[in-house]
């Protein structure tokens, strides 16, 4: 992790095209043709559930010819701390107008999983058994990389070849995730404008069992506040992890926060991407895997009514 960290001073100029072309003209270009930036399909809201039997309708995603109608393309989904990027695989498909991006601050898992991401488009290009076999390339290197390194985190390497019901590969719809190198804990208002993000996944956080090391912890009452900010009302934080004691920790904190409230679990049952959650990512997998405990909750970002 020494490479330096790259973040822009503000949202507006961040050049999104490089991690969705299809969606975003580069800034050069954009400055040359005074023209905006493409647009999905639609605006996420149009996502609904992502059933076989929805997906199988609806077909492949927006198309760059396709995509350039209703409103502006921005982010609306961000998996903090991502790692190998399983939930973005997994959610892809299932909203296909949404754009989401996964944040990661190791190097060797955000080359990874940019790749991963890279094979999968070529995959939904047609170029399935070319990329497929690139795709095991890709997989076995980076995955002798990762196990070449002092990391906690290669204990999960053999998911990366373990493609779960929730991560079924489903052509045409990986244009809409890309993964980016960033420390969450510093430069999320960097990325993202007021109100932008539709959904927060913090998904089996490190736990950082340590007294000292808690300020470490993806959740904290600072942090909340800058989730808060890049939240739009009625936007949801889903926070689940096999660590009781971060657990309470983080539900203590998010209780405590005025801005968000917790999510029934009832009402969590219709929530598409509850499944995606639980299942599909590494972590999740190798939890499940070692007969562990899941623990789930949900919070949505309120109206601010505070007024001087
Ligand atoms: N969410 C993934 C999953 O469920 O498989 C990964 C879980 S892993 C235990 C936690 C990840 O968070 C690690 O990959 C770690 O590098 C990343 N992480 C920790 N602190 C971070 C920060 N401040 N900014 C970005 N990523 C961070």
């Amino acid at each position: 992790n020494d490479v330096p960290l790259d973040y822009p001073i503000n949202p507006d100029e961040e050049d999104w095209s490089k991690l969705f072309p299809t969606y975003f003209r580069p800034h050069t270009e954009e400055a040359q043709t005074g023209s905006d930036i493409k647009r999905p399909l639609s605006p996420s809201a149009a996502d609904g559930a992502g059933s076989a039997e929805s997906l199988a309708k609806r077909g492949p995603a927006a198309t760059p010819t396709a995509a350039l109608e209703q409103v502006p393309a921005q982010v609306e989904f961000a998996d903090i701390g991502c790692g190998y990027g399983g939930l973005l695989v997994a959610l892809a498909p299932l909203y296909p107008n949404t754009l989401m991006v996964g944040m990661e601050i190791r190097t060797k898992l955000v080359d990874y999983l940019q790749q991963r991401i890279e094979a999968l488009r070529g995959f939904q290009q047609g170029l399935l058994l070319r990329k497929n076999v690139e795709w095991v390339d890709v997989r076995s290197k980076i995955s002798q990389e990762i196990a070449a390194l002092d990391q906690p985190a290669v204990e999960g390497e053999e998911d990366l070849h373990d493609n779960g019901e929730t991560n079924r590969l489903v052509p045409g719809h990986y244009e809409n995730i890309a993964a980016m190198r960033i420390n969450c804990q510093k430069y999320l208002p960097n990325f993202f404008k007021k109100g932008q993000l539709s959904k927060m996944f913090i998904l089996f956080a490190d736990p950082h069992f340590k007294r000292r090391k808690h300020k470490a912890r993806i959740i904290s009452t600072t942090m909340l506040a800058e989730y808060a900010y890049v939240m739009r009302t009625g936007g949801i934080i889903y926070m689940i992890t096999d660590v009781k004691d971060l657990y309470d920790w983080s539900v203590k904190r998010l209780d405590n926060f005025p801005l968000f409230e917790r999510i029934p679990d009832e009402e969590l049952k219709s929530d598409p991407a509850i499944p995606c959650v639980i299942n599909s990512t590494e972590e999740g997998k190798k939890v499940a895997r070692n007969k562990g405990q899941k623990y789930l909750a949900c919070y949505r970002r309120i109206e601010d009514t505070f007024k001087d």
